[in-house]
C-alpha cells in the first residue's frame, strides 16, 4: 500500500510528460511550431503539484530528455543557442517549481499532523473529563448521602446539623462545578443534545420556587414568582436544560444582590399556532448590576467582571452554559442592567404545546419516608456496587423500610445472586471489576426470567450518551450519582409500584390550639437558643428549627410542644413575629 503510494507520483509524472510530448507533436507539431516548453511547463507544474519535489524533478528531467533525444517530426528542437538557453531556463524553473511544491507538501503534511494531534488531544481531554467526573462523583455520592442521612437523624444536635449543612453545601458546590466543567466541554466538543419531554409549567415553576426560596430566605431577600394567566399548562421542552438555566440565573441573582428582592417571571410572547408558543422567562434582581461594557462578555466562558465582591467566588461558566443551552433550544438570551440598580436576565424560547396532556403528578411528595404502606409484599432488592461506602449508603436508606437486602460486589456476583435469589429489583453500578454492570445486565435480561427483575443503573457516568447506552443495554431506569434519597424511593415506586408512608406532617395552615407565645415563656430559655431559633426560622429551615426546639423542650416541655406545632404547620411568619415580639419585651 505504502509502495503504491510512493510510486504513484512518478507514474503520474511520466504520464503527464507523455501527454505533453504527444501534444507537442500534435497539434503544435502539425502546425509547424517549434515551441517545446509550451506543453512541458504545465506538465511539470501538474506533476510537482501532485507529487511534490521529487515528482517535479523527475518531470523536469524527463521533459529535458525528450527534447534532447526524441524528435519524431522533421523539425529538430535543438537548433540554435537560444534552444540551449531555453533548456537551461526550463531546468532552473522546473527545479524551482518542484521546490515550491515540495515546501507546500511539507506544510500540508505538518498541518494534517497537527490537526490529528489536536483531535487526539481533544478526545483525550473528553475521556479524561468523563473519567474525572466519574471518579469525583463516586466519593461525592457517599459524602452527600451520609451527610443528608445524618442531617435527618433525630440524634443530631443543632450544632451538628449546622456543621453538616456546611459539608452538604460545599459538596453541592463541588458537584455543580464538576457539572459545569463537564457541560462546557461537552458543548465545545459539539456533543450536547436536546432531550425534549412534556412538563407541566406550573409544577416546574413551583418546584424551582420551593428549591430556591430557602436560599433566597437565607440571604434575607424576598422572592416572587409571577406567571401570566395565558400560559399553556403543559409544554414540550428540554426540561433539564430549562431548569438548569433558571436555577443558574436565580442563583446568580441571589449571589450578586445584598438587599431587596429577586423575582422570576414567565409570560407568553406570542402564540404561534395552537400547537406552539414563544415563552419569555425573566429573572430580576435589585443587586449590584453590570456595567453596559461588560454585558456581552459575561456570556463567554470564564468571563467575570471586576465589580463583584471578592467573596463571590465562581467559575465564570454559568452564563456561558445558559447561553449555549438557550440557543440549543432555539431561543435567545440577554440582559438589561444598570450598575447599582439591579439586573434583568431574560430569555425567550419556542415551546410546543402537547395536544393532550400525558403528564402524571410527581411521584413522591418532598416529605420524609418512614416506611412502607401496609399490604405489600416483602421485596427482595440486590445492591450491586464495588465501593463499600456506597453499598452502606444504600443499605442505610433501604434497611429501615423493611426490604430484604443482599449485596454483590461485582457484575459476576450480581448474575450469581440473580440466579439463586431472584430479586425483584437490582441496583446496578456500571463500572465494576470482573464483569461490569452493562454486561451483567445483558446476561440477566437475556435469561428466561430476566424480564421480571427490574434493573436500575446507579452510576457516576454523567454523559448523556452514556445514559442512552446504559438504557439501550437493558436497564429499566438510570439514576446518576450523587443521588437524592427521593430518587431512590421514586424508582421503587415507578418500577415496583411501591407505596410509602410519609412522616406525619400537617402542613395545613391553622392555629396550634390555645398556644400563644408570650414573654413569660421565654424567661428561662437561654438567649443563645432563642437566637438560634430565630436564625433558623428566618431561613425557613424546618429541620434546624426542630433541633433547637428539641433542646427548648428540655427547659420547658409545653413551650417546646407549642413551638414544634407552629413549625410543623409552617407558621414561620407567626413564630418569627412572636419570637421577635417576645425577645423585644424580654430585653426591655
Ligand atoms: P460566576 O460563576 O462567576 O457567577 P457566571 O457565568 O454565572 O459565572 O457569571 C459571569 C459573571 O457575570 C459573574 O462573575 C458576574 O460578574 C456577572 N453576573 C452574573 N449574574 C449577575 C447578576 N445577577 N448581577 C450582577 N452580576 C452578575
Amino acid at each position: 500500500m505504502k509502495i503504491e503510494h510512493k510510486v504513484l507520483p512518478y507514474i503520474v509524472a511520466i504520464a503527464v510528460i507523455g501527454l505533453a510530448t504527444g501534444m507537442r507533436i500534435w497539434p503544435l507539431g502539425a502546425l509547424g511550431l517549434r515551441i517545446p516548453w509550451v506543453t512541458f511547463y504545465p506538465a511539470v507544474m501538474a506533476a510537482a503539484l501532485y507529487g511534490g519535489f521529487s515528482t517535479g524533478i523527475v518531470g523536469t528531467a524527463l521533459a529535458v530528455l525528450v527534447v534532447l533525444f526524441w524528435s519524431p517530426t522533421d523539425l529538430p528542437f535543438i537548433d540554435d543557442p537560444g534552444d540551449w538557453l531555453g533548456i537551461a531556463v526550463f531546468s532552473v524553473n522546473g527545479t524551482l517549481i518542484s521546490m515550491m511544491s515540495g515546501a507546500m507538501h511539507r506544510a500540508r503534511t505538518q498541518a494534517t499532523k497537527a490537526k490529528e494531534l489536536a483531535e487526539a488531544a481533544n478526545s483525550a481531554k473528553s475521556v479524561f473529563l468523563a473519567n474525572m467526573s466519574h471518579e469525583l462523583r463516586t466519593p461525592l455520592n457517599a459524602i452527600l448521602g451520609f451527610t443528608n442521612l445524618l442531617r435527618k437523624s433525630p440524634e443530631a444536635s443543632f450544632e451538628q446539623v449546622k456543621k453538616l449543612n456546611i459539608i452538604a453545601n460545599s459538596g453541592e458546590n463541588l458537584l455543580s462545578l464538576i457539572n459545569n466543567v463537564l457541560d462546557i466541554s461537552k458543548i465545545e466538543a459539539g456533543h450536547m443534545m436536546i432531550e425534549d419531554a412534556e412538563v407541566n409549567l406550573d409544577h416546574l415553576m413551583h418546584e424551582i420556587e420551593s428549591f430556591m426560596s430557602i436560599r433566597v430566605a437565607e440571604e434575607g431577600l424576598c422572592f416572587r414568582v409571577a406567571m401570566s394567566p395565558d400560559l399553556p399548562s403543559d409544554i414540550t421542552v428540554d426540561v433539564g436544560k430549562l431548569r438548569q438555566v433558571l436555577t443558574n440565573l436565580i442563583a446568580n441573582a441571589i449571589k450578586y444582590t445584598e438587599t431587596g428582592e429577586v423575582s422570576l417571571g414567565v409570560s407568553v410572547v406570542e402564540t404561534e399556532s395552537s400547537g406552539s408558543a414563544r415563552l419569555r422567562f425573566e429573572v430580576k434582581d435589585s443587586g449590584i448590576g453590570i456595567p453596559s461594557g461588560d454585558q456581552a462578555a459575561i456570556f463567554s466562558p470564564f468571563e467575570q467582571i471586576g465589580n463583584q465582591p471578592a467573596t463571590e467566588a465562581g467559575s465564570g461558566l454559568g452564563l456561558a452554559i445558559c447561553k449555549e443551552f438557550v440557543e440549543l433550544m432555539g431561543g435567545v438570551i440577554g440582559v438589561e442592567s444598570e450598575p447599582g440598580r439591579g439586573s434583568l436576565f431574560y430569555f425567550e424560547l419556542p415551546a410546543n404545546i402537547p395536544a393532550r396532556s400525558i403528564i402524571t403528578q410527581p411521584e413522591l411528595p418532598g416529605e420524609r419516608v418512614i416506611g412502607l404502606a401496609e399490604g405489600q409484599p416483602r421485596y427482595r432488592l440486590l445492591i450491586t456496587e464495588d465501593k463499600l461506602e456506597n453499598r452502606l449508603l444504600l443499605r442505610e436508606l433501604l434497611e429501615p423500610l423493611g426490604f430484604e437486602l443482599r449485596e454483590a460486589v461485582n457484575g459476576q456476583e450480581a448474575v450469581d445472586q440473580f440466579k439463586q435469589w431472584h430479586p425483584h429489583l437490582i441496583w446496578m453500578d456500571i463500572r465494576m471489576p470482573i464483569i461490569d454492570g452493562l454486561e451483567a445486565t445483558r446476561i440477566i435480561k437475556e435469561s428466561e426470567t430476566g424480564a421480571e427483575t427490574k434493573i436500575v443503573a446507579l452510576t457516576a457516568h454523567a454523559l448523556e450518551e452514556e445514559r442512552l447506552e446504559i438504557l439501550a443495554g437493558g436497564c429499566d431506569e438510570f439514576i446518576r450519582k450523587p443521588y437524592r434519597d427521593t430518587e431512590i424511593y421514586g424508582a421503587l415506586t415507578k418500577q415496583l409500584g411501591l407505596r410509602f408512608l410519609f412522616e406525619e406532617k400537617n402542613k395545613s395552615r391553622g392555629n396550634c390550639g390555645k398556644f400563644s407565645l408570650d414573654e413569660n415563656h421565654l424567661k428561662n430559655i437561654p438567649h443563645g437558643l432563642i437566637d438560634d431559633l430565630l436564625a433558623a426560622a428566618e431561613r425557613l429551615d424546618e429541620e434546624s428549627c426542630l433541633k433547637v426546639i428539641r433542646v427548648i423542650c428540655d427547659h420547658n416541655p409545653d413551650l417546646g410542644a407549642g413551638m414544634r406545632c407552629m413549625v410543623e404547620k409552617m407558621q414561620f411568619k407567626e413564630l418569627l413575629a412572636a419570637l421577635d415580639n417576645s425577645t423585644h419585651k424580654v430585653s426591655k
